[in-house]
């Protein structure tokens, strides 16, 4: 697609985004330098996360890794331990790993060739031209949903941006758009504008810089394209997770326990878990009686009220269950651990929510095995987990 009528019109429409970049771009802390690992670390925990859920992560990050070495250094359980609330675990496997890599193969920087980048652990072909255009000026262009959105209204065009071929087109013009003198300032501009003015719903066309230029303004398709995309209804899941407690206010985790366990988990430390399909206490004591070789009759699993846990297609219900019992049962890859600790440990956000909802009933209820009398009842407070 034939874009502009001229290199002159091409030329101006780049200095008006720019300038608007410029006079108006957000004051994001990884916009403060342009040292390659922070830039990197920032577009890893970007991918799929909104940035106000990112911003409290980021900083404490580099305060504890402040370079790739110490990265590199680190323990993994460590790193996921910093990461952990942020959800996509895998990311920061990945990230950990190349952080090895660059330290093992790179003396310590990021490399600067696309394909070095891309050979990288979790370096996809967006996160390599997000880090190497505004790290060290490469002329690459990205190429997100955000931006395809934005590059779509521009130029008027229909249909599943996702479809291979205009997928590919999109990845054409977005090069061909691309201000070859400030490369990272250009992709910058156009996610900034995609997050802030041409917005998925309501986009704010008296607002935007480029506005003159846009097709879609101009045919009034603005707020028609791109299409919304069919969503696949979400897949329902329940997950039964049981809280031993001894007297001590102690709580056994496993971790990594394997094929019976869900990846809601992460891999990370977890209370006892099962997908349940019917009678969830029952089907929860055959699965610790497995796990444990507990005799759970006895037993007793004192329900606690659902929670509600999303993630991307699937709508999952965890139903804590809570355990008291006299001594905690040995499992391999298991730890005692106290309840209101468990956020030192590298969790998923589905484990803080399970644990918060044994924290609220541990002060509604008085256990036999309890010395100290009850606390009035907390709300939840996953934070509280996280100290
Ligand atoms: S004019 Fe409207 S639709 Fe076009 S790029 Fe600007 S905000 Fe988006």
């Amino acid at each position: 697609m034939k874009f502009f009528p001229s290199r002159r019109a091409r030329t101006a429409f780049q200095r008006r985004l720019l300038d608007w970049f410029r006079a108006h771009r957000r004051d994001l802390p990884w916009r403060a330098s342009h040292d390659p690992y922070r830039v990197w670390v920032a577009e890893i925990m970007l991918q799929q996360t909104r940035i106000a859920a990112v911003l409290p992560y980021y900083g404490r990050f580099l305060k504890i890794f402040p370079t790739v070495e110490s990265l590199a250094r680190a323990p993994q359980e460590k790193v996921l331990k910093f990461w952990s609330g942020l959800g996509y675990y895998s990311r920061a496997r990945n990230l950990h790993r190349a952080a090895r890599e660059v330290v093992a193969r790179h003396d310590g920087k990021f490399p600067r060739s696309l394909e070095e980048a891309l050979a990288l652990p979790g370096i996809g072909r967006y996160t390599a031209a997000a880090v190497l255009s505004i790290a060290y000026d490469a002329p690459l262009a990205v190429l997100d949903g955000n931006v395809a959105r934005v590059l779509a209204r521009l130029g008027a065009i229909r249909g599943d941006l996702r479809a291979p071929a205009r997928w590919r087109g999109l990845g054409t013009l977005a090069q061909t758009l691309l201000a070859t003198q400030a490369p990272g300032d250009w992709n910058q501009a156009l996610m900034e504008l995609g997050e802030t003015v041409c917005t998925p719903q309501n986009p704010r066309c008296a607002a935007c810089p480029v506005s003159r230029a846009c097709r879609s303004r101009s045919l009034g398709l603005a707020d028609r394209i791109p299409a919304p995309r069919r969503k696949p209804a979400p897949v329902k899941i329940r997950i039964a997770a049981a809280i031993l407690r001894d007297p001590r206010g102690r709580t056994i985790l496993l971790r990594d326990p394997g094929a019976h366990d869900h990846v809601l988990f992460s891999r990370m430390w977890q209370f006892p878990a099962v997908e349940v399909a019917r009678h969830a206490a029952g089907e929860l004591a055959a699965h610790l009686r497995e796990l444990f070789a507990l005799r759970c009759a006895p037993l007793s699993l004192e329900p606690l009220p659902a929670v509600r846990h999303g993630v991307t297609f699937r709508s999952i219900t965890l139903l804590p269950f809570l355990a008291r019992v006299e001594r905690l049962p040995a499992a391999p890859r298991s730890r005692a651990v106290a309840l209101h600790r468990l956020g030192r440990l590298p969790v998923s956000s589905a484990t803080r929510k399970i644990a918060a909802a044994a924290i609220v009933a541990g002060a509604r209820h008085v256990s036999p095995f309890d010395s100290a009398p009850p606390r009035p009842p907390q709300p939840p407070n996953p934070a509280v987990l996280g100290s």
